[in-house]
């Protein structure tokens, strides 16, 4: 351990901004000593216990406020190690003196982002799933994330890898006992046994990964893309959807030329709504780049909104059919226009809305929200959160599939322990420094 890794941090662990309370933490060897430079003459708390304090400028004995101090000491704190926290008034001013007198004390320095969890991690008091979790929990903007998230930092999906890698541990036991003494001639019967266990395992595992990736929708937010020809009415539709003005409106065709994403809570799913290009034939080369870009998103996204006017036929433009993830809901847009010619277009369960006046928009959002819980809503929240999940149990997969065709014993072995070491690479027990920092990179300061 370096120096600076060994390193007492701190850090406001509450949010920035005025507020009644502010949370200033610190962890490591030097807390409680900071407490004593910053407190002088009063007694640190007994661990988990709260005690009223003075917190005083060491230089001029200057009280900085009067406030909460509580301590936990290693390794009952969520770090693992000493743990000292000042509940202060939430004013900037005194969270600034505080954080500067402690910059002051030597073997002190401010806490890098998710610093504290890493620590958390490196001690031994968590694995890596539930440290993504509480990164979730603590980015966690809607419901549905919220769910998902504090499931995670509970521990439910490193209970079922642990529950995994435990199984294959014990099939790799036998597999070895075959190896190192093939004189005992284990019974085939258990060779037997073992390959149909990895079958159960692999598909145990295949299970979970048919998710439809449903935890990483949650986690990013289900997309939703806004498609039709220029001028129908799209970028206002985003504007009446965000109840806030997003995207350029204007009647001149073709003025969204990027693509214009809002982000919504729609029934306690995270959602992100494109507005694209206006779909047409165009010569002009940045034009063509955006309507390029909008059938690209269209068809990236779960769900897509169809707009057409009065009198014209739906969008085709080849977005896939409406079948599997994507899903398509029908507008017809400017519904409050007089002028409207009488319709002669039958587009079954087509909502006709207006953004001028509102009409339909409650609607559009109804079946929105029908749409991504559809998709996306089941009551199990899903248990693999992160690409990094499906890359790992993946490689489980894998190694299992050729463990279960393996020609030796040995081979089958060698394969299991590629499985074993997939698993644990999801709890962060193995190749860990190149993907902590990915990891932790997401986290804020204080957390
Ligand atoms: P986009 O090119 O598809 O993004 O279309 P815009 O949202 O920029 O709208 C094009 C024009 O149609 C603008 O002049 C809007 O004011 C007008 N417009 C859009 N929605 C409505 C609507 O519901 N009613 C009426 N009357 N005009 C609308």
């Amino acid at each position: 351990m370096t120096a600076d890794e060994a390193a007492t941090i701190y850090a406001l662990s509450s949010g920035s901004g005025r507020a009644g309370v502010a949370v200033i933490r610190l962890s490591g060897n030097r807390a409680c000593g900071a407490f004593e430079t910053l407190c002088p003459g009063q007694t640190l708390p007994p661990p988990r216990r709260v005690r009223r304090t003075t917190l005083v400028e060491p230089e001029s004995g200057n009280i900085i406020d009067h406030g909460l101090a509580m301590t936990f000491l290693a390794p009952n704190s969520y770090t693992g190690e000493d743990v000292v926290e000042f509940h202060v008034h939430g004013g900037s001013a005194v969270v600034q003196a505080v954080v500067e007198a402690l910059g002051r004390i030597g073997g002190l320095r401010m806490a890098e982002a998710g610093e504290f969890t890493r620590r958390a991690f490196e001690n031994g008091k968590i694995d890596l799933t539930a440290a993504e979790g509480i990164g979730d929990l603590v980015a966690a903007s809607t419901e549905a994330q919220r769910r998902q998230a504090v499931m995670q930092a509970g521990g439910a999906f490193a209970a079922q890898i642990e529950d995994w890698r435990v199984r294959l541990i014990r099939l790799l036991a036998h597999a070895e006992a075959e190896i190192d003494f093939p004189d005992e001639d284990l019974p085939e019967a258990i060779a037997g046994q073992a390959r149909s266990d990895v079958v159960v395992l692999a598909e145990e595992m295949r299970q979970v990964l048919d998710d439809r990736r449903r935890g990483e929708v949650i986690r990013d937010g289900v997309r939703v893309a806004i498609i039709g020809p220029p001028n129908v009415g799209k970028s206002s539709l985003l504007n009446c959807l965000a109840q806030r003005d997003v995207a350029i409106v204007s009647d001149q065709p073709g003025t969204t030329r990027d693509v214009v994403e809002v982000h919504l809570d729609l029934g306690g799913f995270p959602v992100t709504v494109w507005d694209t290009a206006g779909l047409r034939e165009t010569g002009d080369r940045v034009e063509a780049e955006g309507v390029r870009r909008a059938l690209a998103r269209a068809d990236a996204a779960d769900v897509t909104l169809v707009l057409r006017e009065t009198g014209q036929a739906p969008a085709r433009y080849g977005v896939s059919a409406g079948g599997g993830a994507n899903q398509r809901i029908f507008l017809r847009t400017k519904s409050d226009l007089a002028a409207n010619p009488v319709e002669t277009v039958v587009v079954p369960g087509e909502i006709s809305v207006s953004s001028k006046t509102g009409a339909g928009i409650n609607s559009v959002l109804d079946r929105l929200v029908e749409a991504v819980a559809s998709q996306f809503g089941s009551e199990e929240p899903a248990v693999i959160t992160r690409e990094r999940h499906r890359q790992c149990l993946l490689r489980a997969v894998e190694a299992l599939d050729r463990a279960e065709a393996a020609a030796s014993a040995e081979l089958f072995s060698e394969d299991l322990r590629l499985a074993v070491r997939a698993l644990e690479s999801v709890m962060g027990r193995v190749d860990v420094e190149h993907i902590l920092d990915i990891v932790f990179k997401d986290f804020c300061i204080g957390k």
